[in-house]
C-alpha cells in the first residue's frame, strides 16, 4: 500500500476506448490498496489543434494591432495559455467519469483548483509551488485525483502552461508534493530506448538509465520526457518509471527506471543517441578578430532572448579576420537575424548566412567520463557514410555534431550501430 502518481500522455488518452483502458489500469492500482493521483495530457493532436487556432488568429493581426493589444494589458501569451490548457481539462473530466462508471470514486482537478502555482513566464512557466492541502486529504479519503497536466495558475490568477510535453513535469512535481512512493509515466513506447525507436526499429529498451543521461537525452531532442521533469526528479531523488500504456493486462511491462547512477550503468560507455531538428545555423563572415567580439555577439543574442548553443570560430590567416558559426533554436532564427542585422555596425561583420536544414545528433553516456575514443568512433562512423560535420560540441557525458538534416536518419542509425547499442543484452531489472 502506498501513494502513487500515474501519468498518461496524449496517445494513451487519444479516444474513449483508450480512456476506458486507462481507467482499468488506475482501478487495478486502487484495488491493490494504493492512493492514486493520475495526471493526464490532452487527447493526441488536440494541443497542436489549439496552438494552430491561436497562430491563425494571431497571424491576421497587423503589427500595429499587436502593439495596441500589448498596451491593453498583455500580448497573446496569457490567452494562448488559457486556450491550449483546455485540452487537459477535457481529458481529466472524461477519465474521472470513466472511473466513476467502474465504481471508483474520482474527481478532476484543474491547475488552479489544486492550486499548482507557477511563475509568470506564459507558455513556458516553471512550477513554483504545489499545495497539497486539498488534494492530499481527498486522496486519503479514497478518491482518485485526476489532474489536468501541463497547466497551473500564476501570481496574477491567470492560467499558465508549462511548455510542450509539460504534463511529465506536472506528474513529477505532484509526486514530489504528495510524497508519492512511485511516479509512473505511461506512454506509447514501453520505456526509454537507446534511440528513438521510430527511427531505429532495432533500438533496445534500457532497464535503467541515470538521471544525468536522461537529462542530456531529453535536452538533446529525445522528447519522451520533458527536460524539466527529469531535472525535478533528479533534484528530489524521485525515480521515475517510464512504461507502456498499451501493454495488455498481465503482460510483462517492466519499462525503464530513471534513477541515480549505479554499478550496472557504469559498464556502458554510450547509452543512447538523440537528435534534434529544431536547430538553425548562423554564420557571420569577416569579423574583426579582436577581443570582445564573441561577447558582443552573445550579448546581442541574449538581449533578444535567443539562446546560443553550439559555437565554432574559424580564423583566416591572410587578412586576420574570423568567421563565426553558431546555432540557435529554429523558432528563434528570424529574431536572431533581426537582432544581428541591427547590431551589424557594433559587432562589425561583413555578411551573414543562415541555414535551417541542419540537425544536431548526439551520443550520450556516463561511461564517457572514464573512456576515451568515443569521439573517434563517432566521427569515423559519420565519415564512413559520407556525412559532413559542420559544428561539434562536447560535455563530460555527451558529444554533439551538427549535420545536414537530409542525413538525420542515416546518422542516427550509423551511430547506433557503431556503438553496438542494439547488441548488448539488457541487465536484469531490480525493483526500485
Ligand atoms: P506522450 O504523449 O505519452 O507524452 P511523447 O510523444 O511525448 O509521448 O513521447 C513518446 C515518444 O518519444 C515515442 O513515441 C518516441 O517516438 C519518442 N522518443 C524519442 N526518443 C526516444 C527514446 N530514446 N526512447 C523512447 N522514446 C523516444
Ligand atoms: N498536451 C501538452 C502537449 O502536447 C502537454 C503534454 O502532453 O505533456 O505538449
Ligand atoms: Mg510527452
Amino acid at each position: 500500500m502506498g501513494r502513487i502518481v500515474m501519468k498518461f500522455g496524449g496517445t494513451s488518452v487519444a479516444d474513449l476506448d483508450r480512456i476506458r483502458a486507462v481507467s482499468t489500469r488506475v482501478a487495478a492500482e486502487v484495488a491493490a490498496g494504493h492512493e492514486v493521483a493520475v495526471v493526464v495530457s490532452a487527447m493526441s493532436g488536440e494541443t497542436n489543434r489549439l496552438v494552430a487556432l491561436v497562430d491563425a488568429l494571431d497571424a491576421d493581426c497587423a503589427p500595429g494591432e499587436a502593439k495596441h493589444a500589448e498596451k491593453l494589458g498583455g500580448d497573446v501569451h496569457d490567452e494562448y495559455d488559457s486556450i491550449v490548457a483546455s485540452g487537459e481539462q477535457v481529458t481529466s473530466g472524461l477519465l474521472a467519469i470513466a472511473l466513476r462508471r467502474r465504481g471508483v470514486p474520482a474527481r478532476s482537478w484543474l491547475g488552479w483548483q489544486i492550486p499548482l502555482r507557477t511563475d509568470m513566464a506564459h507558455s513556458k512557466a516553471r512550477i513554483a509551488e504545489i499545495e497539497s492541502s486539498a488534494i492530499g486529504p481527498s486522496l486519503a479519503q479514497g478518491n482518485v485525483a485526476v489532474v489536468a497536466g501541463f497547466q497551473g495558475i500564476n501570481e496574477k490568477h491567470r492560467v499558465s502552461t508549462l511548455g510542450r510535453g509539460g504534463s511529465d513535469t506536472s506528474a513529477v512535481a505532484l509526486a514530489v508534493a504528495l510524497k508519492a512512493d512511485r511516479c509512473d509515466i505511461y506512454t506509447d513506447v514501453d520505456g526509454i530506448y537507446t534511440t528513438d525507436p521510430r527511427v531505429v526499429p532495432e533500438a533496445r529498451r534500457l532497464n535503467r538509465i541515470a538521471f544525468e543521461e536522461m537529462l542530456e537525452l531529453a535536452s538533446l531532442g529525445a522528447k519522451v520526457l520533458q527536460v524539466r521533469s527529469v531535472e525535478l526528479a533528479m533534484n528530489n531523488n524521485l525515480p521515475i518509471r517510464v512504461l507502456s500504456s498499451m501493454a495488455d493486462e498481465g503482460q510483462d511491462n517492466p519499462g525503464t527506471l530513471v534513477c541515480h547512477e549505479d554499478q550496472t550503468m557504469e559498464e556502458r560507455v554510450v547509452s543512447g543517441v538523440a537528435y534534434s531538428r529544431d536547430e538553425a545555423q548562423i554564420t557571420l563572415l569577416k569579423l574583426a578578430d579582436t577581443p570582445g567580439m564573441v561577447a558582443r555577439i552573445c550579448k546581442a543574442m541574449s538581449d533578444a532572448g535567443v539562446i546560443v548553443d553550439m559555437i565554432v570560430q574559424g580564423i583566416s590567416r591572410s587578412d586576420n579576420s574570423a568567421n563565426l558559426t553558431f546555432t540557435v533554436g529554429e523558432r528563434d532564427l528570424e529574431t536572431a537575424l533581426a537582432a544581428l542585422e541591427a547590431a551589424q555596425d557594433a559587432i562589425g561583420f561583413a555578411d551573414i548566412k543562415s541555414d535551417r536544414d541542419v540537425t544536431k545528433v548526439s551520443v550520450v553516456g556516463i561511461g564517457m567520463r572514464s573512456h576515451t575514443g568515443v569521439a573517434q568512433t563517432m566521427f569515423e562512423a559519420l565519415a564512413a557514410k559520407g556525412i559532413n560535420i559542420e559544428v561539434i560540441a562536447t560535455s563530460e557525458i555527451k558529444i554533439s555534431v551538427l549535420i545536414d538534416s537530409e542525413y538525420t536518419e542515416l546518422a542516427v542509425r550509423a551511430l547506433h550501430s557503431a556503438f553496438d547499442l542494439h547488441e548488448t543484452p539488457a541487465p536484469p531489472v531490480t525493483a526500485p
